[in-house]
């Protein structure tokens, strides 16, 4: 399998895929390794994952560079990218022993009733290119905090960073029949789900999505799927800041190339505000520096994917043909290879597919609306549910909208935002499950009771 520089066509590496062959062989040694690795004492591991993070720092450099040849992020938000990784970590290294021990939750004087969490074995992780090492982390640090072993399958457009993250975690102590990556794309993602593993947590697209919920569903194990979104974004007319918005939209918009699960795809904006509201989106725009990822002032450099072009392209072309405008951008960069520029659309509708599909590129359309009841309505006319944002000087009015929203994060005066302390999941085709957070944490074990009688 050939590794690619998007931003320049040179082949990085070149690494043999797995068979079905060798994924069971891994398979059988992590049934071993499984065994061993629960019995450990939870602050044990937590120390590996610790010494993980540390790791994590020391070779940021050539991570960071790694990350950015493979997949054309910009440096600064591959060392972002990286730095949230190391914060996420951090919480789980913090809050494992509280939601992992062992509780007594009654105690009748007759009968002691403890709660104890056991891992669920070894389990799937097949992960997406566009954050590898913040999607990663989800799934894999809590599940090996709690005692299982994993069968990781990055992204075949991240393989490198996929294999760094498992040198990082054999040198950091965990050990190598415990985290297994393979090699390969979606053929080894299937050799997966063909073995008998107890859970598969899954990062990437509906359509992935499904197959593997699908393929896996007769084994009757947890399933994990964290897909795509559509995520909307509502400016009212009593923001505070039309400008402040602006800027913080854009953002939303086109950072990591508009290639987040949680990207801001659709902005529908008051019509009392929306003048200013495009002015100041397109003059913020305008400012984006497009070129190449290596440099550190770079903002958006190439698309990860080269057959993505076209993707955008058609978009853009479905929405001119119903009658879109171009304000900004509309084609691929004139001399950056596979690069998109960024693109605004005004005169938007939901017949075109950029207002209701995930576009998963630098475009963005804007459609004004005339109160809350329509942008509600707009908002919610998608098949995703993963995000949505309103900017808003008045709280309660914010929170009405919001509870109106069929997502999994809301968002007031922000967007594009994760936390750590609050569970990432989303409604409808956007996934099943949630990671981080304490529920990210008990996603990974079965919750066992005892009934003890003297
Ligand atoms: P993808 O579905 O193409 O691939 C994801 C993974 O699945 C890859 O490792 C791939 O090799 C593997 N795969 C493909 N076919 C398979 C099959 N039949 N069986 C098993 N595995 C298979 O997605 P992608 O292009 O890597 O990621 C982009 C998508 O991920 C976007 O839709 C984005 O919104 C979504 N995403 C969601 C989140 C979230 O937290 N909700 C986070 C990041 C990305």
């Amino acid at each position: 399998m050939k590794i690619t520089n998007p931003a320049t066509g040179e082949v990085l590496a070149e690494r043999e895929m797995d068979t079905a062959e060798s994924v069971r062989a891994r398979y059988q040694e992590l049934r071993k390794g499984a065994n061993t690795w629960r019995e450990w004492p939870l602050r044990e591991r937590v120390g590996c994952i610790e010494k993980f993070s540390q790791l994590l720092r020391e070779g940021e450099k050539e991570l960071t560079q790694t990350l950015t040849a493979e997949v054309g992020k910009p440096i600064k938000q591959s060392l972002g990218e990286l730095q949230g990784a190391r914060g996420r970590i951090e919480y789980f290294v913090e809050q494992a022993e509280r939601w992992l021990c062992t509780r007594q939750v009654n105690n009748d004087g007759q009968t002691e009733e403890m709660l104890v969490f056991e891992p669920l074995g070894v389990v799937a992780n097949i992960s997406a290119w566009n954050y590898p090492y913040l999607v990663g982390v989800n799934v894999i640090v809590p599940a090996l905090i709690a005692g299982n072993a994993i069968l990781y399958k990055p992204s075949e457009y991240a393989t490198l960073t996929g294999l760094y993250i498992q040198q990082l975690l054999h040198d950091a102590g965990v050990p190598k029949d415990v985290f297994v990556a393979v090699v390969g794309d979606g053929r080894v993602g299937q050799y997966l789900t063909d073995l008998p593993l107890d859970g598969y947590f899954f990062t990437g697209s509906v359509t992935t999505g499904r197959k593997i919920a699908t393929a896996v569903a007769a084994k009757l194990v947890p399933v994990g799927l964290e897909l795509g979104g559509k995520d909307p974004l509502y400016v009212t007319d009593d923001v505070s800041d039309v400008t402040g918005a602006a800027d913080s939209c854009v953002d939303g918009c086109f950072y990591n190339n508009g290639q987040s699960c949680c990207a801001v795809e659709r902005v529908y904006v008051h019509e009392k505000v929306y003048k200013p509201f495009l002015e100041a989106f397109v003059a913020k725009v305008k400012t984006l520096k497009v070129g190449d990822p290596t440099a550190e002032t770079t903002e958006q450099g190439p698309v990860t994917r080269p057959q993505q072009i076209q993707f955008l392209q058609e978009h853009v072309e479905d929405a001119v043909k119903k009658g879109a405008q171009i304000v900004l951008g509309g084609k691929p960069h004139a001399t950056l290879q596979n690069a998109f520029e960024p693109t605004v659309l005004v005169s938007v509708d939901h017949s075109m597919q950029v207002m209701r599909e995930e576009t998963f590129g630098p475009v963005v359309g804007i459609q004004r609306v005339r109160d809350d009841d329509e942008a509600v309505e707009l908002m919610n006319d998608t098949d995703y549910g993963l995000t949505a944002a309103v900017y808003c000087s008045n709280q309660e009015r914010a929170q009405n909208i919001l509870r109106r929203l069929d997502v999994g994060t809301a968002y007031v005066n922000c967007c594009d935002r994760v936390s750590p302390h609050l569970p990432w999941s989303g409604q409808r085709d956007s996934g099943l499950g949630a990671t981080l957070s304490y529920l990210g944490i008990l996603a990974f074990v079965h919750p066992k009771g005892y009934h003890l009688r003297a």
